[in-house]
């Protein structure tokens, strides 16, 4: 029972939704009264690239809505800020979703300690995972290094269900000032998703009630867009996996089953952050500290403008430019090209990806990189080089999903369109293959030799 006449602040980071949420529950179940706040925190959002930018203010207008308003949403130093909210409040507790990530845990102990001093309560509930990364552990406590024996004992583990709160939860604080978003930075003409939980949710009961049972046998093709598109919505807590796993808890069928393990990645790759926070800008695996890159801007530039002339890489790469965005399948193979093909460091690729993808996650990105550069947990062997044609021709059997991203390729039809160097009236506005598959592949596979040989 909510203490009369008590307040509390609930800081939003990461969970941008008024459904399923711990903290907010954890704050109405504390305080008669809440102040909602978001701290516009120049080390998050300096980094931060336009697209993931642009959703975030999507989604504070949008969450600003549900909550008539009551929204407060200052630019500052967290500490200082989330103190003189809650001093402006009389509160006695802040509540927080619990942030996980290198700086953000690093951040909560200072604002934890600041509002300590002013003898403020601070509450940390829940997480942005269905399971607080670092409780899944093996018997004796160690962290688990392969995803699949993680991925039993995560669901042994199981989770709460999820939580019955609304925005009635609580009654809101007015807020003293008016509502600060900045506006959207220039996107050049990149779409970006409908922002906030409401698209989120409508999203899903789509996604569940048209195609989830496809899920298993489509989700690797780019050219029927079969995936949910929910990575930037669970990105900013739009939705909560806790509330997807629920709806899939109750489907049968391989569909709900493999996207069941997929939200297990994003879960597995968060918990290898917890433990080793360095693994997001070093190599998990330090062995491959010795490895010999190339540092070639020429090579970065055709392979960041999608003019590599290979047709599945170059999509990729023009639809992160267009979207966003970009197909998991494609996004393996544009990364294993940028690291074994063009033997440039994962970290070149991962920092674009980082400033271009609306659904840029620290975990799942360097992590996913370190995994195709060979160099992560659990990576991707070494030794299996993605050939960038097959690779295309198996996943994008007729071409038409290069031929939606690569306009000079329109005219090809079929599969042909995965090598145009072999057409008799080759396109001539599309380059010419910047480098040699199968030559490039043994370069690469002599480095990974060396550091082997060395280990
Ligand atoms: P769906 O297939 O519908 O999957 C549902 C959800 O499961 C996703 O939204 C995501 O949260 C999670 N998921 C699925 N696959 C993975 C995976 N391999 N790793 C972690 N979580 C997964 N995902 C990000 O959210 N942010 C990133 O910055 C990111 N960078 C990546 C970089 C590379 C090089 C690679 C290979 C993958 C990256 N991924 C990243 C993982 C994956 O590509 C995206 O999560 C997925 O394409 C998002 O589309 P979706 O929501 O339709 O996915």
């Amino acid at each position: 029972m909510a203490s009369p006449g008590e307040t509390a602040v609930l800081w939003f980071r990461r969970d941008l939704r008024l459904g399923d949420h711990a903290a907010l529950l954890s704050a109405g179940e504390r305080a008669e009264r809440v102040l909602a706040l978001f701290v516009l925190d120049d080390k998050l959002i300096k980094p931060s690239g336009a697209p993931r930018l642009a959703f975030l203010y999507g989604c504070l207008r949008e969450l600003s809505a549900q909550l008539g308003g009551r929204l407060l949403v200052v630019h500052g130093d967290p500490a200082e800020e989330v103190c003189r909210a809650a001093k402006s409040v009389g509160a006695k507790s802040v509540h927080v979703t619990a942030d996980t990530a290198p700086y953000g845990v690093a951040r909560d102990r200072e604002v934890a300690k600041a509002l300590e001093r002013d003898g403020v309560e601070w509450v940390e509930t829940g997480s942005p995972y269905a399971v607080t990364p670092g409780r899944v552990t093996k018997p004796d406590g160690d962290p688990y290094k392969v995803f699949t024996a993680f991925y039993r004992s995560w669901r042994e583990r199981g989770w709460h269900s999820p939580a019955r709160t609304s925005k009635s939860a609580v009654q809101w604080i007015k807020p003293d000032r008016e509502l600060s978003i900045p506006d959207a930075p220039e996107l050049g003409g990149m779409k970006l998703p409908k922002p906030g939980e409401k698209a989120a949710l409508k999203l899903w009961k789509r996604y569940l009630d048209e195609d989830v049972n496809e899920y298993d046998t489509a989700r690797d093709r780019p050219d029927h867009d079969a995936t949910t598109r929910l990575s930037p919505y669970l990105h900013w807590g739009c939705v909560h996996p806790r509330t997807l796993l629920a709806d899939l808890a109750e489907r049968r069928g391989g569909g709900a089953e493999t996207l069941r393990s997929e939200l297990a990645w994003r879960e597995f790759y968060a918990d290898v952050l917890w433990h080793r926070p360095d693994a997001a800008r070093r190599n998990y695996d330090k062995r491959f500290d010795e490895i010999q890159y190339n540092e070639d801007d020429a090579l970065f530039e055709h392979w960041r403008d999608g003019r590599t002339g290979y047709p599945i890489v170059d999509a990729g790469m023009r639809q992160l430019l267009a979207e966003g965005w970009m197909h998991n399948r494609v996004r393996m193979i544009v990364a294993s090209f940028l690291v074994k093909d063009l033997h440039l460091p994962w970290w070149f690729g991962a920092r674009h990806f980082m400033r271009n993808l609306v659904d840029g996650d620290l975990a799942s990105n360097q992590l996913n990189w370190q995994w195709v550069a060979g160099s992560g947990n659990d990576a991707a062997p070494y030794f299996r080089v993605f050939n960038p044609t097959t690779q295309g021709e198996k996943f994008d059997p007729q071409g038409d999903y290069v031929r939606r991203f690569v306009p000079e390729l329109r005219g090809v039809a079929g599969k042909a369109v995965h090598q145009p160097w072999k057409l008799k009236n080759r396109p001539e506005d599309y380059p010419a293959p910047v480098v040699e598959h199968a030559q490039e592949r043994q370069v690469a596979l002599e480095r990974f030799q060396q550091i082997s040989r060395g280990a």
